[in-house]
């Protein structure tokens, strides 16, 4: 498509040059080039998660679904790109940083909270979503609220916001085993090895959701903290950060956040908060 385009553009250049003989522009015009001014790339690259059910999956059939796929692919759209052209790159939380520094991506949607230490590094366009770190807890456990954890096995990953949490404030006193991901954190609940898993309550409830661990789990429901959820992009690439801000702006506007959370929230239940407005952080 995107090729397409370009041939397009400088097929009309071609015909202009030759039958108007003024006409002494060399621009080839935007239309093919990407936001990042990458110029003409046949795909983009976007960083998601891959084993987060209703946000970010990839099937077993290769297929990739979620609420943050759903958002990307929305977003890569209004960018020019059509699904097909889009390359998944699996961001993991303690990653996401350095593959937008080293250039591996070109934006990432992966339950990445906006926070100020991050904003050193990185962009963050948005927020698209707001959630809340819970705690997701075996169906007989009585752990209920952040105090009960300590002396307990609490299970985070790496590099989120949810482990940080944990030992500034939350429970500074359990003992906090620090995963890759969140799957592995789930194995680690289901076998014993952990008492509870704390991160944000939209991750929870896709997972409480599924239909391996039906009535295994049970989320504490707590508002632990708020996470504004924003798509981050290479520090100092203003051009794709607005051209991604108007893009979601436009999905709120014309229904598609509200069937995307639909599609991928209603399955587990999950009552979301209303979508944010562009800039506009919760704290
Ligand atoms: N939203 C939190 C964060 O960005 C926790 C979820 C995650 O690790 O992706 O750190």
């Amino acid at each position: 498509m995107k090729l397409r385009k370009v041939t397009a553009a400088a097929a009309t250049a071609l015909v202009l040059s030759l039958t108007a003989t003024a006409c002494g522009s060399d621009d080839s015009s935007d239309e093919g080039s990407s936001p990042s001014g990458s110029g003409g790339s046949e795909t983009i690259k976007v960083g998601i998660k891959y084993d987060q059910p209703g946000l970010g999956l990839k099937e077993p059939s290769g297929d990739f679904s979620g609420f943050d796929v759903d958002v990307a692919t929305y977003v890569a759209g209004e960018l020019g790109y059509e699904p097909d052209q889009i390359e998944w790159i699996e961001t993991k939380s303690a990653d996401r940083e350095n593959a937008l520094s080293r250039g591996d991506v070109e934006f990432i949607v992966a339950t990445y909270s906006i926070t100020d230490e991050r904003k050193e590094k990185v962009d963050f366009a948005g927020p698209y979503l707001l959630a809340h770190q819970d705690l997701l807890v075996k169906a007989d456990s009585d752990i209920a609220e952040g105090t009960d954890l300590n002396g307990k096995k609490l299970c985070s990953v790496t590099g989120s916001t949810s482990a940080q949490n944990v030992k500034d404030e939350i429970a500074p006193d359990a003992q906090l085993r620090e995963y890759g991901t969140y799957s592995e954190c789930i194995a680690g609940l289901q076998s014993g090895a952990v008492d509870a898993l704390t991160t944000d309550d939209s991750i929870l409830a896709g997972f409480a959701a599924q239909d391996q661990y039906q009535g295994q789990f049970k989320l504490a429901g707590l508002k632990l903290s708020n996470e504004n959820y924003g798509i981050g992009v290479q520090k100092g690439d203003t051009e794709t950060l607005n051209g991604i801000n108007t893009a979601l702006e436009k999905m709120v506007t014309d229904g598609a956040w509200d069937k995307a959370v639909q599609d991928n929230f209603g399955p587990a239940d999950y009552k979301n908060e209303p979508a944010p407005k562009i800039g506009d952080i919760v704290s």
